[in-house]
Formats: structure tokens, sequence, C-alpha cells
């Protein structure tokens, strides 16, 4: 790649990794699992939340074993990357109705709470059969907002993490285990 083609911000450091990738293939299929079983006999509508959800979300609807459409919103909070204001806005909304449907949400990480608490009082108010929400990741030092998360993936301690869909500055997405950021590296 040439000079001129290169990112601003520095990536050549390589995450050190957290959560390996046959570590989240087996939690994943476990959570697909749990689902299946919890809605069988129903229809459900899968719902991600952009960007970071989306490898998540994609290797887990392959695990459920059920008639599922799905859709994604995209929500941002104001504020920088790190330090959310707790004032949070659907920039991309769902393209299907999911009144009277049983709805799953799909989420990469719940930090402090906030996004996906606004998300779920957004989707209540639409009246679903039924909503219930699956993360990935939780870190349970930063929560601000009390969040049910029915289906998790692995509670974590307070790092940045990257990778398997989350990103630092929009890279990392595609690295296929999660790893951690030394901020200062
Ligand atoms: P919350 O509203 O729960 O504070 O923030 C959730 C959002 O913050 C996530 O969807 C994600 O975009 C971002 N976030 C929080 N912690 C991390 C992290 O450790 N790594 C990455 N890549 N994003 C994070």
């Amino acid at each position: 790649m040439g000079q001129n083609c290169r990112p601003r911000i520095a990536v050549n450091q390589k995450p050190e990794v957290y959560l390996s990738k046959e570590l989240i293939r087996q939690r994943v299929s476990e959570l697909g699992d749990q689902i299946t079983r919890d809605f069988a006999g129903n229809h459900l509508i899968c719902v991600g939340v952009l960007k970071g959800s989306f490898i998540f979300f994609a290797d887990l609807v392959r695990q459920i074993d059920l008639p599922l459409k799905i859709d994604f919103l995209r929500a941002s909070s104001y504020g920088d990357h790190t330090e959310s204001s707790g004032v949070v806005k659907i920039t991309l909304d769902l393209s299907l109705s999911i009144e009277n449907q049983h709805v799953l949400l799909i989420e990469d990480i719940v930090d402090t709470g906030t996004t996906i608490h606004y998300l779920l009082k957004n989707l209540k108010l639409r009246n679903p059969a039924s909503l219930k929400f699956c993360s990935l990741l939780f870190k349970p030092t930063q929560v601000k907002n009390q969040v049910p998360i029915d289906y998790l993936g692995f509670e974590i301690d307070d790092q940045f993490v990257v990778g398997y869909g989350l990103d630092m500055a929009e890279n990392y997405r595609n690295l296929p285990y999660l790893g951690k950021i030394n901020p200062r590296g």
C-alpha cells in the first residue's frame, strides 16, 4: 500500500488475544442452542445493532434453528467513543414492523448500558409480542443503566476490546478473535 493510502491513526499494533475464536465459537453455539430451545414453536425477528454486532449476529443466527427474519438498526450516542453522554439517537431504523412479533435484540457489548436501555425502551413502544436481549459482552464495572441481559456471551473486565465486529475508530472489526488494546500502544 502506498504511503498516501495509510490510515492516519496507528493501527499496526496487533491486539493481544483476549477471547479466542474457538472460545467465541463454542459460546455462540451454546447461545444459539439456548435461544432455539426457549423460542421453540415460534417465529423470531432478530434485530442486530450496527455496526459492532454484525459478525456476532451473522454467527449467532446460523446457530438458531428456528424460522426467523432479520433486521438491523443503528444508534449513536453523543459524546466521544469512550465516554457516552447519555443521549442516544436512532440513525438507522428497522425496515420490518415488530408489532405482535417475538423479537431478539442482538448487541456487541453493554458498557454503561445507555444505548441498550434506550433501544429496549424504544422497541417496547412498538408492541412486540415479546422482546429479549442478547449481548456478546458485558462490562459490569461500567454499568450506569441496569439492563436485563437475557442471553450473555461473556462478562469481561474493564478494558477496551476490539475485533469480531468491534472497532477502534473503525479499525480491527475483521479480527477473528476479541483482542485487547493497550491505549498507549
Ligand atoms: P454503552 O451505551 O453501553 O455505554 O455503549 C455501548 C457501545 O459503546 C457499544 O455498542 C460499543 O460501540 C462501544 N463500546 C463500549 N465498550 C467498548 C469496547 O471495549 N470496545 C469497543 N470496540 N467498543 C466499545
